[in-house]
């Protein structure tokens, strides 16, 4: 498997996973070729068509096998995270939770959402009973990232084998232990059939999974390459949802309680060091409470710790190549006039970087611009709410954000051009398993989680059953004016 050609001829290696703070290998994973890719698929669609036969209610209780599976051996999960990408352990347990309410709520909700349901029928077809169903897709293949390797791809492959599919993943190639841990526990449960597999690689596999036939794919990475995986899927008009980048902002007003707003915008800046598409990359201040504001936070990140053991605040930077943006983001703030409150290219130390905390940065500067991906925050003061919404939605972005207010934030979440936003909180949409998640414009196309994340996996069906004759001649050669004048007449009566 490791020795086979790939599709441009190279030979593919095992993938090699390491700690990036020590540089220690955590494993070797064969990496898959186009061949071996084609051939889980091939695997995936025999064990998709037994799992779609399950129905709801079995799948229901082999997926409640795999959360408690999951939830019993959380923390063998949650130190497998940490030793792959890096991330505090506490983290890393966070993270393991909210994988697993994704997977309870996907079980308990499938039948509900995509069941068979009977539908109000409509005048132009009133003897007809009409019925409707979500049907699988057969197999999805899912493309994952490497910052939150458990929880990004769960919210994708728990609503996905919900929906009666069988999932192919193919993990980042910087997180393969945590993507084989997830299909070999749901292989302990269901040893039946390969309903979720993994195949490991970078980009030629991810490629090759649009290419295979897949009847969906799901992708979670950066914007540049949902634009190759959308052009790759289309050459087989595949559809996709794709998850994108962030540049995320909080917005704070002038009745906001600060300190609470403060330390939300430090754990939503610099938790996971950063690396979250959901962080608060931006932070727009009344211009009345901007000093009190920041000072707080630049105290609260000034306390933060940094390190690779499993109680530091700050891991390490997961893709080293990530260290050189986030000091090329920094340097261009500065160049343009900006100062470095906290922090500073200094900060970026790696394998680590460090707080970072910007202000009178310009707008047109790449940290006002760009994801930065790593523990920076611009901080601006702003004279109106309308000036923070401006400023915050100057951006081809539109994933999350987070507002702090009394009178007024709930109306300037509404207008946050973002798909999530939390409300005197930060990040709290990540934890929500019933809720959509998804962005605007960049920031990608589709929903996962909640009742949108699993129509996402599957494909509407509609089913009109005659029941009598038609009191209204709309699908008949045989009809002569009287029918044509009764059709008239009844719509008439019914929607003047
Ligand atoms: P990448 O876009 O680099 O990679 C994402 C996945 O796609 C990886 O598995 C990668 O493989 C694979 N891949 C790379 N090239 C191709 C290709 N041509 N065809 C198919 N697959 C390919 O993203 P990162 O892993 O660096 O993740 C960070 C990004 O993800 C950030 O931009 C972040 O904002 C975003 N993200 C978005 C989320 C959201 O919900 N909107 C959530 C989490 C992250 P490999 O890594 O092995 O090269």
């Amino acid at each position: 498997m490791g020795t086979e050609p790939t599709a441009t001829g190279r030979t593919p290696t095992d993938v090699i996973s390491t700690n990036p703070a020590s540089g220690a290998e955590i494993g070797r994973f064969p990496a898959a070729g186009a061949a071996a890719v084609n051939a889980a698929v091939v695997r995936a669609q025999e064990a998709g068509r037994w799992w779609a036969g399950l129905g709801f209610k079995d799948r229901k209780h082999r997926l409640l096998r795999w959360r408690a599976q999951v939830a019993n051996r959380m923390t063998e999960l949650a130190g497998l995270l940490h030793d792959e990408t890096g991330k505090p352990y506490a983290e890393a347990v966070v993270e393991v939770a909210a994988a697993i309410s994704d997977i309870d709520w996907a079980a308990r909700h499938a039948r509900r959402v995509l069941g068979h349901r009977r539908v109000r029928r409509v005048l132009a077809v009133a003897e007809a009973a009409a019925h409707l169903e979500y049907r699988p897709y057969g197999v999805v293949g899912v493309i994952g990232p490497w910052n939150y390797p458990v929880l990004v791809p769960i919210s994708s492959i728990a609503y996905a084998l919900a929906a009666g599919n069988a999932v192919v993943h193919k993990p980042s190639e910087l997180a393969p232990a945590v993507g084989q841990w997830l299909a070999d526990t749901f292989a302990e449960v269901v040893p039946e059939q390969p309903v979720l597999q993994a195949v490991h690689g970078g980009g030629e596999a991810g490629t090759a999974l649009c290419r295979s036939g897949v009847g969906k794919i799901s992708f979670t990475g950066s914007t540049a390459t949902a634009k190759r995986v959308m052009a790759t899927c289309a050459e087989t008009l595949t559809p996709v949802v794709l998850e994108g980048g962030g540049k995320d902002a909080m917005i704070v007003d002038t009745d906001a309680d600060l300190a609470a707003a403060a330390d939300a915008c430090v754990w939503g800046a610099f938790t996971n060091a950063g690396q979250s598409c959901v962080g608060i990359e931006r932070a727009y201040v009344a211009a009345q409470v901007y000093d009190d504001f920041l000072s707080r936070v630049v105290a609260r990140a000034g306390r933060l710790t940094v390190g690779g053991g499993v109680d530091a605040d700050i891991g390490p930077i997961t893709l080293p190549g990530q260290l050189e943006v986030i000091r090329r983001h920094i340097e261009d703030a500065l160049a343009r006039g900006g100062r470095a409150v906290l922090g500073g290219p200094e900060a970026v130390r790696p394998p680590y970087a460090r707080p970072t905390i910007l202000v009178d940065v310009p707008p047109d500067a790449l940290a006002v611009r760009e994801e930065t991906f790593g523990p920076t925050l611009v901080v601006t003061p702003v004279a109106t709410m309308a000036e923070a919404l401006r400023q915050a939605n100057d951006t081809p972005y539109g994933l999350g954000g987070a507002v702090y207010g009394t009178r007024r934030a709930v109306a300037v979440a509404r207008r946050l051009r973002a798909g999530m936003v939390s409300v005197n909180d930060v990040l709290s949409f990540a934890g929500m398993a019933s809720l959509p998640w998804g962005g605007l414009g960049d920031s990608g196309i589709g929903r996962l989680r909640g009742e949108d994340g699993l129509r996402e996996f599957a494909q509407a069906k509609s089913i009109v059953v005659r029941q009598g004759p038609s009191p209204l001649a709309s699908r008949t050669f045989d009809r002569d004016e009287k029918d044509v004048d009764r059709i008239v007449r009844a719509f008439r009566l019914r929607f003047r």
